[in-house]
């Protein structure tokens, strides 16, 4: 039987390794080749494979379930010719990232998947909005992604105390994640964060004026809105425009950059809400009731907490905030499409929950 190795240069360059090789190996058996998916649009995409991109109609996979739809970061297996070729599968997803639709059924759209690093920007030229970090790292811990919090714009806070500080701040509200200061200005941090993206696929979040275009064009060492206008030559020869969401870092890696991924909202991101507010959850194993509010509760020990000073008010509000909108979002939607959801993500949440806390036991101690 032909399998498919892992070792091929370009599709390793795009994140290939011997696990995606080895749930590839049925499509590599019916004559299919491996490759990534670097933009979708109208029914055809554009797929990364050894011999280069090619473009393929999605037909064989369109889904009634808006969450199976094909995306940007996914593996696909395509027709080694023919014109047009073809997807005819891809792979099960390690992560995505999900928006809710406006729509009236709030049905969940994969903005992009198989990403491996979440990177939150933040800007210091502007006062923290540790809220808006909070519901930026829930979105990122949902997605199945490792976030990474970036403070750009670092060289206009005037003083290194200063500084360390705001990275505290931030620190204390991203339990789990690292926290990284960083200047495109005058480079601080960009290594830092070259090395960390160079293993696998990133995206960037934040709002508009967060420097993720600057961000993004320090990790590609070159304009990006230049490097996704890519001329083809298509399969009868004609020369086209496309734009690519997917880019090639050239320190390594790749970086997601759709549209769509900036103006992500919640989506169902319980777990992920769970993973930002850790230290609350923990506190909440305490509580005398097992469905205790956090209210008024006799015993509650989040309370407790918050009595002793131990826990900041604007922490528990921001919990309760993002939770209601949650449970909002939750009511509101599709429950066979969260259902199918919440197979997929629960077991990855509660194994990232552990390896956490694990983690987290090693560099604090008991408690
Ligand atoms: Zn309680």
């Amino acid at each position: 039987m032909s399998n498919v190795p892992s070792h091929l240069s370009t599709l390793a360059a795009h994140g290939w390794d011997d696990d995606w090789a080895a749930a590839f190996a049925p499509h590599a058996a019916q004559g299919l080749v491996p490759g990534r998916v670097v933009r979708v649009d109208r029914g055809l995409c554009d797929v990364l494979t050894e011999d280069g991109v090619v473009r393929a109609d999605t037909e064989f996979v369109v889904p009634r379930d808006p969450m199976k739809v094909i995306c940007t970061g996914d593996w696909a297996a395509v027709d080694p010719a023919g014109d047009p070729r073809y997807v005819r599968a891809y792979l099960p997803r390690r992560t995505a990232f999900v928006r809710s639709t406006s729509s009236k059924r709030s049905e969940g759209q994969v903005l992009a998947a198989n990403v491996d690093h979440a990177i939150v920007a933040v800007s210091l030229a502007a006062e923290l909005d540790l809220g808006r970090i909070e519901r930026f790292l829930a979105l990122a811990w949902e997605s199945g992604a490792e976030p990474l919090v970036v403070l750009t714009k670092a060289d206009l806070v005037p003083d290194a105390t200063g500084l360390s500080y705001l990275v505290e701040d931030v620190e204390k509200t991203a339990p789990g994640a690292q926290v990284l200061p960083l200047s495109s200005r005058t480079g601080e941090g960009v290594d830092v964060l070259r090395a960390i993206v160079a293993g696998g696929t990133s995206v960037l979040l934040g709002v508009s004026g967060a420097g993720k275009s600057t961000l993004a064009n320090a990790l590609m060492g070159a304009d990006v809105m230049d490097v996704q206008e890519t001329r083809e030559v298509d399969g009868k020869g004609r020369h086209t425009t496309t734009t690519r969401n997917l880019l090639t870092l050239p320190g390594g890696g790749v970086l997601i950059d759709t549209p769509g991924l900036r103006g992500v909202g919640l989506w169902d991101a319980e777990t992920g809400v769970g993973r930002v507010f850790a230290e609350i959850e923990e506190l909440a194993a305490d509580c005398r009731f097992h469905d205790c509010r956090h209210e008024a509760e006799p015993g509650c020990a989040v309370l407790d907490a918050l009595e002793r000073g131990e826990l900041p008010e604007r922490r528990l509000e921001s919990y309760r905030k993002l939770q209601r909108e949650n449970q909002y979002i939750i009511a509101k939607s599709d429950a066979r499409v969260r259902a199918e959801m919440r197979r997929t993500w629960k077991q990855r949440g509660r194994i990232g929950k552990m390896m956490m806390e694990a983690k987290r036991g090693e560099h604090q101690g008991p408690r």
